[in-house]
């Protein structure tokens, strides 16, 4: 550490010892800057371009340094220097870039690509104030800028800058880069779009701003407010400042690399994650245009560079932008999709449900990635064939070559060597070092499936693990736990198809049997993270029903020693590291059908919880690999629940009729207990919803979810038999792998 040493020395002209912990976090990150960008990048001539409205890194720090190999060394250097890695990284603010999911799995692909020796390259938009940041008040989700950008980060200036056209005036984009580390590999580069004159003083109370004042707001949140249409309208504005400076930036370096353009598709491919890059399209033949290629040439070219992802089935997520907004913001692209709609028309006039633009004017975004595209592909096995046979089903029929599944994957260099170091290092004394390399060498750890001291080991790793846990709660929420209660941990975006208010009935029907007097062996602590979307309204009450419940839970002497609902503020990627190693109980209780994938499962599963949850997304595949006795699945199956839509026939109001536990559970919510605590309208509100629409279908699941739960409560009780599923679970997890998914991905789609 001799080189970091002088680091110090330069910078302050003092030793580690003498330095503070901000002055030594900041000699880290410049010294870490550098063996990274020391290492080279990786190059090729043909490049993958990965278009993301979201990248959800994480905190850098660690993950880099367990990448370029020097984690332990640097550790316990700081350590004999009276410094702690952890006190460092508390220092680092996460980059708030990511929403959920989807902008965690396109950072999860990063390390992979890097880790695969891939020449990829992200490309997204830096946002200053992020999403938002949660804080509670009131038991109400309250929205504030999550600002995170600093002086001294892992951003690099770089001098690429392009000129942005809109409708009456032009914007200036510039470009900053972000290493991405390979694991003991070279780095790629995520490149992070910004206009010079984002202005954070036009926020006021909130996150409010000027919608209208695009000059100034372009960059500063990442999916503002689109429940008005200047909400709508800034989104547009966004996406294109996106796609627009990364189509350019995408051309000048496949020149740069020898393209004479007419073989572009030979120097660059283009994945679209999910709709919101989609305008690249037209974009890119626009730009073709401008440089002398003619229009069908032009799509010719960019349909062999664009493959797209699908992330979902919700209607509402499916973006659709009238004409009448991209004439205002970007009359440009129009004649463009105009004409690609006229050729879909041409070439399949009996097909109007594919067509680009319907009858209302709508743009239909998805549909123009999948007729302009080369490749279409869903995100887990399930979720593939309910596009293939439902959603996207007069698609296949047109172009069933264009359809492949690639399930999702995460890097174990971020959910288990750096998140649980203890299980980490316990797999290394088992099985080697194999599996960082090659997950599926986690498989030899069945062999201990009937050796009593490893399990052991296991069951007091996660034991230490829920301890932790313990410490990082009582700090984010001033609630003490107790970790010798089961750990039930449901940590995702607050939205209703995910279903947090199905668990919430469940923990009302378990308060109201202690209260009754029925009083358990062993006290179960439910764990939740989630934010939910500034103007999803619904959500916003089920976070102030959990919050009701964890002070109703907390506060009572007669529930708290064997019930407790604990809400984590701000959950986030750093979040999700403390409480994942700790989890015992995974909630995956989306409705079937309704979850594309998931990727927190995968994360879970890794670390040894077990799963509970419905048949949907990757859930089934991952029963598949674990078999039936190492998983807890309940509730309608995918189908049930798509002929149930189709028929429209459910009515919550048969339900509560006939099921007086069920009213009971869901008329506690507006019960005096809950009233007393929290606010009446979002509480009746919540309830109404249930009782009238329910359209997530929550009660018909509630019996069997209360069944299953409980059958998993009591399975955690045989310590030994808990300890083989969890074994079993993080065995099969290796095809979770993100560097397994990003192989397929560059067999079948992207070729590099
Ligand atoms: C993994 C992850 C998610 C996705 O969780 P799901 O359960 O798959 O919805 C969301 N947010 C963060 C911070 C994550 O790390």
């Amino acid at each position: 550490m001799k080189d970091f040493q002088q680091v110090l020395f330069d910078r302050y002209a003092k030793t580690c010892r003498q330095c503070t912990g901000e002055e030594v976090y900041r000699a880290l990150l410049a010294y870490t800057k550098e063996r990274l960008a020391g290492r080279g990048y990786q190059d090729g001539k043909r490049k993958l371009y990965y278009l993301s409205a979201e990248f959800l890194t994480g905190k850098l720090l660690s993950n880099n340094l367990i990448n370029l190999g020097i984690y332990d060394q640097v550790s316990a250097f700081l350590a004999e220097n009276g410094k702690s890695l952890a006190e460092l990284e508390a220092l680092e603010p996460e980059p708030s870039l990511g929403n959920g999911g989807l902008g965690r799995l396109a950072a999860c692909f990063l390390d992979s690509i890097a880790t695969l020796g891939l020449p990829g390259e992200g490309i997204g938009l830096n946002y200053h104030l992020g999403l938002f940041h949660q804080a509670f008040q009131n038991r109400l989700q309250r929205e504030t800028p999550d600002p995170w950008l600093t002086e001294e980060g892992w951003l690099t200036a770089s001098d690429v800058s392009y000129e942005v056209p809109y409708r009456g005036f032009t914007l200036r984009s510039v470009l900053y880069d972000m290493d991405i580390s390979g694991y003991e590999n070279k780095s790629i580069r995520l490149h992070l779009f910004d206009t010079q004159i984002a202005d954070e003083s036009i926020v006021g109370d909130g996150i409010s701003f000027d919608k209208n004042d695009l000059l100034h707001n372009l960059t500063l949140f990442l999916y503002p407010d689109d429940s008005d249409d200047a909400g709508r309208r800034l989104r547009v504005y966004q996406q294109y400042f996106l796609v627009s400076s990364a189509a350019q930036y995408i051309l000048d370096q496949a020149v740069q690399r020898g393209s004479k353009l007419h073989d572009l598709a030979d120097y660059a491919v283009i994945q679209i994650n999910d709709t919101h890059p989609s305008m690249v399209i037209p974009e890119l033949i626009r730009l073709l245009g401008l440089r002398g290629i003619g229009f069908e040439e032009a799509s010719a070219i960019v349909s062999r560079m664009c493959a797209y992802t699908n992330h979902t089935i919700l209607a509402e997520a499916l973006e659709k932008w009238p004409l009448s907004y991209l004439e205002e913001a970007v009359p440009q692209l129009v004649p463009i999709i105009r004409r690609l709609d006229a050729g879909i028309r041409s070439r399949y006039p009996e097909e109007e449900s594919t067509w680009i633009i319907d009858g209302d004017g709508l743009v239909h975004m998805a549909h123009m990635d999948i007729h302009c595209g080369f490749s279409v592909n869903g995100v887990a096995a399930l979720h593939t064939e309910i596009l293939k046979t439902s959603e996207l089903r007069d698609f296949y029929r047109l172009y069933p070559e264009k359809f492949s599944n690639k399930t999702n994957g995460i890097t174990f260099r971020r959910w288990l060597l750096h998140c649980n170091r203890p299980l980490s290092s316990w797999i290394t004394s088992r099985i080697g070092q194999g599996f960082k390399r090659d997950a599926g060498e986690l498989e030899k750890l069945l062999a201990f499936r009937n050796d009593p001291a490893a399990l052991e080991e296991l069951l007091e790793i996660k034991a230490a693990a829920k301890r932790d846990c313990a410490a990082f709660v009582l700090d984010n929420t001033g609630v003490e736990i107790d970790p010798d209660s089961v750990f039930d941990i449901q940590i995702k975006r607050l939205h209703e198809y995910k279903r947090q208010q199905l668990n919430a009935l469940y923990i009302i029907r378990r308060y109201l049997e202690i209260k009754a007097g029925k009083r358990p062996e062993r006290p179960v602590t439910f764990l939740f993270g989630a934010k939910a979307a500034p103007a999803y309204v619904i959500a916003k009450d089920i976070v102030h029903l959990l919050l009701c419940l964890q002070e109703l839970t907390c506060g009572d002497p007669d529930v708290s020693p064997y019930l407790r609902v604990v809400m984590v503020e701000n959950y986030n990627v750093t979040a999700a590291e403390k409480l994942i190693p700790a989890c015992d109980i995974s909630e995956q209780i989306s409705l079937a059908s309704k979850e594309a994938s998931g990727t927190g499962n995968m994360k879970l599963m890794l670390n040894g919880a077990v799963t509970l949850g419905t048949m949907d997304g990757a859930n089934v595949e991952i029963r598949e690999l674990v078999g039936e006795e190492n998983i807890y699945i309940f509730g309608q199956s995918s189908q049930a629940v798509i002929d149930r839509y189709a028929a429209e026939d459910y009515d919550p109001q048969e339900i509560l009729e006939e099921d007086g536990e069920v009213r009971s559970c869901v008329d506690f919510i507006v019960g005096p207990e809950l009233l007393a605590l929290g606010c009446k309208e979002n509480l009746t509100r919540l309830h109404r919803e249930l009782t009238g629409r329910d359209y997530f279908m929550t009660l018909p699941d509630f019996q069997d979810y209360v069944k299953t739960k409980d059958r998993a409560l009591a399975g955690y009780e045989d310590r030994t038999a808990w300890a083989k599923k969890m074994l079993t679970n993080i065995a099969k997890a290796g095809y979770f792998s993100s560097d397994r998914t990003i192989r397929q991905y560059n067999e079948d789609i992207w070729h590099l």
